[in-house]
């Protein structure tokens, strides 16, 4: 499942048939995904399907029931064997930054640098807060900083240590959601211009687009699919994925090849080939910017809903009782609840699953 390109000796992190749980009970399953040297991947998907549980077992903090982690070639969790999480050389922010109150900036950031000498720890500690923008703030405290500042401190301080990866558990989801996208551009570029890697957990999609190369989209305890952002959304797996990854919806259709369905909304084409034989009844992923106002079309779905985004507005079809879809149009097309619209599909991919 891991992306080709590497191979297996390149990889920094490998995650091979992981299992763990709490209590004798599992909660991941096979989980299975490699990190390439200076990627930052991620761990997506709904509250509750096991990403921090994965991310606890790679910190070393939960055993594994089944599989193994290496980091850098080396084993460092296999059942019955955990290497101690402080001997990992892996770094970690959480999402309630876990700063030291009593400790002013400088103090949080040097805490891990206990064994270097006072002149190496000042000189890290000035290089961090460099690069997080915080240079003015060194001798402030946790509780005079915004939510963003004090993220940035727990960076600077999982980096201070030089680890070999960072895990960041849902390191944004305290701010709000212009700062958490500004953030997390930030923190992208800060780890790929030190070229470190880190492991993200969230389930905001936009963070993990924005900030990840490669992407694991789990739904309970198990991986439905590792790949680039690219990818997920235009080549998503199964049904579960196609869903999840943006903004969309099935229509009902009937394969008449390999690469073209029969809709409520005419032909549509696609640049896959699929394996079903002609005939065969499937859903068809429409998204809302696969389908365009045509003056000239004669398919005329009426608006059942409208809701409007400043730029554009999201428009919810209705064309047949089947047939229901999803329109982002600029905001300049406005049309009533009621209306009927000509519209017609505009995709250059096909993604279909076969009706269960
Ligand atoms: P996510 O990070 O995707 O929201 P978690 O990994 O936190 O999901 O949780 C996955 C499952 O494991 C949930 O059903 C949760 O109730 C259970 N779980 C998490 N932590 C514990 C724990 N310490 N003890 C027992 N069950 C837990």
């Amino acid at each position: 499942m891991s992306s080709g390109g590497a191979s297996p000796s390149d990889w920094l992190l490998e995650v091979n048939n992981l299992a763990c749980g709490y209590n004798g009970a599992t909660v991941v399953n096979n989980i299975h995904f490699a990190l390439g040297h200076g990627d930052i991947g991620c761990l997506l998907g709904p509250s509750g399907c096991g990403k921090s549980t994965i991310l606890r077992a790679l910190a070393g903090f939960l055993p594994l029931t089944a599989g193994e982690v290496r980091l850098q070639s080396r084993a460092i969790s296999l059942p019955g064997r955990t290497v101690a999480p402080e001997q990992r050389k892996i770094g970690m922010v959480f999402q309630d930054y876990a700063l030291f109150p009593h400790l002013t900036v400088a103090g949080n950031i040097s805490f891990g640098l206990r064994h270097s000498s006072r002149a190496q720890r000042q000189r890290k500690v000035a290089e961090l807060l460099d690069l997080v923008h915080l240079k003015d703030l060194a001798q402030s405290y946790p509780h005079e900083l915004s939510g963003g500042q004090q993220q940035r401190v727990a960076l600077a301080r999982a980096l201070a240590p030089e680890p070999t990866l960072i895990l960041l558990d849902e390191p944004f989801s305290n701010l709000d959601a212009d700062l958490r996208r500004r953030l997390s551009l930030d923190v992208r570029e800060i780890l790929k211009s030190l070229g470190i890697s880190a492991l993200l957990v969230t389930h905001d999609q936009q963070e993990a687009f924005a900030m990840c190369d490669q992407i694991a989209v789990l739904r309970a305890g198990s991986i439905q699919q590792w790949d680039e952002p690219y990818n997920l959304y235009h080549e998503p797996v199964n049904r579960f994925v196609a869903g999840f990854i943006g903004q969309g919806g099935f229509i009902p259709g009937k394969a008449l090849g390999p690469d073209a369905i029969e809709s409520e909304l005419g032909i549509i084409r696609g640049n896959r080939a699929y394996k079903w034989p002609a005939g065969t009844q499937v859903d068809v992923l429409i998204r809302p910017d696969d389908i365009v106002f045509d003056a000239e079309s004669s398919l005329k779905p009426k608006v059942v809903e409208k809701t409007f985004a400043g730029t554009s507005t999201l428009y919810r079809f209705k064309l047949s009782n089947d047939t229901e879809f999803e329109a982002l149009f600029r905001s300049h097309l406005d049309f009533q609840l009621g209306e009927t619209v000509p519209v017609r599909v505009e995709a250059d991919h096909l993604i279909a699953f076969e009706r269960g």
